[in-house]
C-alpha cells in the first residue's frame, strides 16, 4: 500500500473516456510535456494495430498468457472491453510510485473503479467530447475499426459515460490544446497536496 505520509510516494493518475474522445492524443501530448511522468504500458489480447509498438503502446499477449497473468496476480486491475482483455501490470506501476514517480494509466471505467477502490488517493479523470454526435463522428473518422467494431464501441461508450460520476475530474475535449493543459494542471497540483509537502515542513517548523 502507498504510505500517504511518505512524500516520496508517486501519484497514480488515471485517464478514462470512451474511444474516439481524443483521449490518446491528450495522453501522448501530456506525456511529451511532463517528462517526469511515466506511462503504464498495459497488457492486451487485442490485435496490434498498424503503427503500434510492442512494449510501448501495449504488451500484446494471447488469451492464455493474459489468464496466466491474472492467475499469478500480476495485474493491478483488468477488464474485458469490446471482446478483448486489458490489464495493468502490477509490478511496473508499484515500483514507480514507490520511487516517487507519477504514473499515468490510460484505462477504461471498470479498471478505473478497481484502481480507485485499492488506491482512493489515485487521481481520476474522464475525457469526453462535447456531444454524443461529436463522439460518433470522431470514432467513424478514426478509420481504424470495422463498422461492426465502431457500433460496439459506441454502445460501450454509452455505458462508460454513465460512470462519469465516479471520477474526480471531467475533461471536455472540445479544443484539444485546452483539454491538454487542463490535464497538465490537474497533474501539477498534485505536488502541492498536504501529504506531499508536509514532510518537508515537519522538520523546518518542528511540527
Ligand atoms: P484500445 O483498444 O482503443 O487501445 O483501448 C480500448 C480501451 O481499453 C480504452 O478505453 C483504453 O483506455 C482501455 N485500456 C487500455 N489499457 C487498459 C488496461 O490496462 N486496463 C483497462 N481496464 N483498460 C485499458
Amino acid at each position: 500500500m502507498m504510505n500517504p505520509k511518505n512524500n516520496k510516494t508517486g501519484c497514480l493518475i488515471v485517464v478514462s473516456g470512451p474511444s474516439g474522445t481524443g483521449k490518446s492524443t491528450i495522453v501522448n501530448s501530456v506525456l511529451d510535456t511532463c517528462k517526469e511522468l511515466s506511462f503504464s504500458v498495459s497488457a492486451t489480447t487485442r490485435p496490434q494495430r498498424e503503427g503500434e509498438t510492442e512494449g510501448v503502446d501495449y504488451y500484446f499477449v494471447t488469451k492464455e498468457q493474459f489468464q496466466q497473468m491474472i492467475d499469478n496476480n500480476e495485474l493491478l486491475e483488468h477488464a474485458e472491453y469490446v471482446g478483448n482483455f486489458y490489464g495493468t501490470p502490477r509490478k511496473a506501476v508499484l515500483d514507480k510510485i514507490d520511487n516517487g514517480l507519477n504514473i499515468l494509466l490510460d484505462i477504461e471505467v471498470q479498471g478505473a473503479e478497481q484502481i480507485k477502490r485499492q488506491y482512493p488517493e489515485a487521481v481520476t479523470m474522464f475525457v469526453v467530447p462535447p456531444s454524443w454526435e461529436e463522439l460518433e463522428r470522431r470514432l467513424i473518422n478514426r478509420g481504424t475499426d470495422s463498422m461492426e467494431k465502431i457500433q460496439a464501441r459506441l454502445k460501450q461508450a454509452k455505458s462508460e459515460i454513465e460512470k462519469i460520476e465516479n471520477y474526480d475530474y471531467i475533461i471536455v475535449n472540445d479544443v484539444l490544446e485546452t483539454a491538454i493543459s487542463e490535464v497538465i494542471s490537474i497533474i501539477a497540483t498534485q505536488d502541492y497536496k498536504y501529504d506531499k509537502r508536509i514532510n518537508d515542513l515537519t522538520e523546518a517548523y518542528s511540527l
